[in-house]
């Protein structure tokens, strides 16, 4: 009883712990925060500095004894006690708002479909640990999906595609399932390194992560676009070792970004290989569906539809697909428990 009415002040959440981004979904508010997966840390003490918005800015500008450093690569929880105190510093500002009586939430987290059972365990502990109080998993493709309100309980095969910073997450789901997946660790990050790399083997310029996605969020593109774009880059000559700018071109950037890309498409390529029979004549009716940040990357959606003669469509606000989905789960968990990843647990929510 005391439950039930406690239970009504919860504040239940969704989680998308990603690479590049987290956001956090309250029950009944909608998405509360969405900051950078940056925490910035004194190696001399161990303590953290900044977390979030602020310690991103600090990303390459520290002096050598604070490191900011993102607490997951390629999507998996890289610094375990990292990964904790960040999210307990998000959950503990959303719960500070609350009366100290009311209990501390239950959580709906995704998880890359790719992942290892080691690597599934360390998000459900580190959510514990930062103070939630029951955790549910739920594959990153399938949030995404719910999110985009794609039709996941038909018997028809819907196509979703989510390129993060650290994976792109490729599945075909059908009847409230995953029938066909793949989770390529390429994904955002890798474009910004074939950036920094083309630059300095081409134009010997040295040019830092953050530039490097300046520059392909600014100018990049894989698709040939209507007009080339330019811009000014800095960084540093690595003949001479001194500061340089120079002019840059859409082409040149584009040239850059290929081999990635084509591995990307591969992987969406093999997941429409591996669909059923019976499930591939509705891709040809239906769109492949993009979510996540790298789905904005110019002409990446022409190219792709190019590739696979389907159509393509990028989801509306691409970044907040996962967390609307874990949000969508916790306000219907009832109807949709079936489709977390450690369903067995029976979860009580009201
Ligand atoms: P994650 O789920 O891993 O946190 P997100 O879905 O938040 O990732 O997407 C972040 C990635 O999207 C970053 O690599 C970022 O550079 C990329 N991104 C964001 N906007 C754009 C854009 N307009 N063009 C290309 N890439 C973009
Ligand atoms: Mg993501």
């Amino acid at each position: 009883m005391l439950d039930k009415l406690f239970g009504a002040f919860s504040k239940d959440i969704g989680i998308d712990l990603g690479t590049a981004n987290t956001l956090i979904y309250v029950k009944g508010r909608g998405i509360v925060i969405n900051e950078p997966s940056v925490v910035a840390v004194n190696r001399k003490t161990g303590q953290i500095i900044a977390i979030g918005a602020e310690a991103q800015k600090m990303v390459g500008k520290t002096p050598g004894y604070i490191m900011a450093s993102r607490p997951l690569v390629a999507g998996v929880v890289s610094d375990f006690e990292v990964t904790e105190q960040m999210l307990k510093y998000f959950i503990d500002r959303i719960h500070k708002e609350s009366f100290t009586l009311v209990p501390r939430p239950r959580v709906v987290i995704g998880i890359p479909s790719g992942v290892t059972e080691v690597e599934r365990r360390a998000v459900e502990d580190a959510t514990f640990n930062a103070g939630a109080r029951e955790v549910y998993l739920i594959e990153e493709p399938m949030a995404a999906a719910i999110g985009a309100r794609l039709p996941i309980h038909d018997p028809k095969a819907n196509l979703i595609v989510d390129i993060g910073g650290g994976t792109t997450e490729v599945a075909v789901i059908s009847l409230g399932g995953v029938v066909a997946s793949q989770s390529l660790r390429i994904a955002g990050d890798k474009l910004n390194e074939d950036i920094i790399q083309y630059l300095k083997d081409e134009h010997r310029l040295l040019i830092g992560e953050r530039s490097a996605e300046e520059v392909k969020i600014t100018i990049g593109s894989v698709w040939p676009q209507s007009e080339e774009l330019e811009m000014e880059v800095s960084g540093r000559d690595i003949v001479t070792g001194l500061p340089k700018e120079m002019k840059i071109i859409s082409s040149d950037i584009r040239k850059a970004l290929m081999r990635s890309t084509r591995t990307i498409i591969n992987a969406i390529k093999d997941t429409i290989e591996e669909t059923p029979p019976e499930l591939i004549s509705d891709l040809i009716k239906k769109s492949i569906h993009l979510a996540g940040g790298g789905s904005l990357l110019k002409g990446f959606d022409v190219l792709l539809s190019h590739e696979t003669k389907l159509p393509v469509k990028i989801i509306d606000d691409p970044l907040t697909a996962v967390v609307r989905g874990c949000g969508v789960v916790l306000e219907d968990i009832d109807k949709l428990r079936d489709i977390l990843v450690n369903s067995d647990k029976e979860p009580d929510f009201k």
